[in-house]
């Protein structure tokens, strides 16, 4: 008697992709790779001109994500980011954005068998301030022909230029990130003096007409740093800010600049500052720090690189 057929496989599982973008690029060098103990890789990758990105990829229990670049260095300067005490330098085109992906994509499949299922733009630069090349990265990433991430699973971290995240809701390509950090104008202007082109009180309107989908809840990031926004009546203030605001608040403990000013909360401040927020009806989680032990911050593994002048090795596994 004949075996009976195996059913046909309609669904290909996420990790089985292999689709066709991934191989279709020219992969960017690798100048050097960093593995951290819990597993986040980190690459410093040269650009055609020389210039060299970060690029993250972080291990999850269910996913495995990207965290990449939009620019090298950043115009905004914020007083606790390794990239942006080193200046501006230019930004990425849409075609070096996708290399960026598919040679980390390469770069985690080979490792893992995995492709990736998220991707964040968290990475060196300001995203909306490369708003071309981001869209049409945005446009390749998301087709179906192509890696077909969904879009509700990329995310785009910002400072917030209004009029940048109005035309973002209206391609639904990504889902924002806001990168808020100080619940009032002075202090913002303090931490970030790049983002004062765009106040408080155009910013926050702008994240409350946000076309968010279904039950999606905007996302909130607040770097907490000691002694400068990390009081209980800062997250009181945190909260009127955002008034009726559908949010998720993560709270990041910063990672400390070598030789910068700013250092994290202690965890019981930080655990405190939670249950402030939580006090108040907010949604607030503590994000984990990805490869702390290999200075997962952005910028970090850039600046070292720069330090020691070392520009001709293209595959250098450094130690943390
Ligand atoms: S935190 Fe982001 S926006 Fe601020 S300087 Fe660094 S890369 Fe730029």
């Amino acid at each position: 008697m004949m075996p009976s057929a195996r059913p046909l496989q309609t669904h290909i599982p996420e990790h089985d992709r292999a689709p066709g973008l991934w191989s279709s690029r020219n992969l960017l060098p690798v100048r050097r790779r960093q593995t951290g103990a819990d597993g986040t890789r980190k690459l410093l990758l040269e650009l055609v001109d020389g210039q060299s990105v970060e690029t993250v990829i972080m291990t999850m229990p269910r996913s495995h994500t990207l965290c990449l670049s939009s620019q090298v260095g950043c115009p905004v300067g914020c007083t606790f980011c390794r990239t942006g005490g080193s200046g501006f330098v230019r930004n990425l085109t849409a075609d070096e954005l996708l290399a960026q992906i598919v040679t980390a994509g390469e770069e985690l499949r080979a490792a893992t068998g995995r492709w990736p299922e998220r991707a964040v733009f968290m990475g060196m630069g300001e995203p909306l301030l490369n708003f071309a090349a981001l869209r049409g990265c945005l446009e390749t990433l998301t087709l179906a022909s192509g890696p077909h991430l969904s879009w509700r699973k990329i995310l785009v971290s910002t400072v917030g230029i209004p009029d940048r995240l109005d035309e973002l809701g209206r391609l639904r390509l990504a889902l924002p990130a806001v990168s808020l950090h100080a619940s009032t104008q002075d202090l913002r202007d303090r931490l970030m003096p790049g983002a004062r082109a765009w106040p408080l009180r155009e910013l926050i309107p702008a994240l409350l007409r946000y076309p968010l989908p279904g039950r999606e809840r905007m996302t909130v990031e607040y770097i907490l740093i000691r002694d400068a926004n990390d009081t209980d009546l800062h997250a009181r203030r945190l909260h009127e800010l955002l008034g009726d605001m559908r949010a998720k608040i993560n709270l990041i403990p910063c990672n400390p600049v070598p030789g910068g000013p700013h250092r994290a909360p202690d965890r019981e401040r930080t655990e405190g500052f939670a249950t402030a927020l939580k006090a108040l009806g907010r949604t607030a989680f503590v994000r984990r720090s990805h490869g702390p032990d290999i200075m997962a911050a952005c910028g970090q593994l850039r600046a070292r690189h720069l330090a020691d002048g070392t520009g001709t090795d293209s595959s250098q596994e450094t130690s943390p």
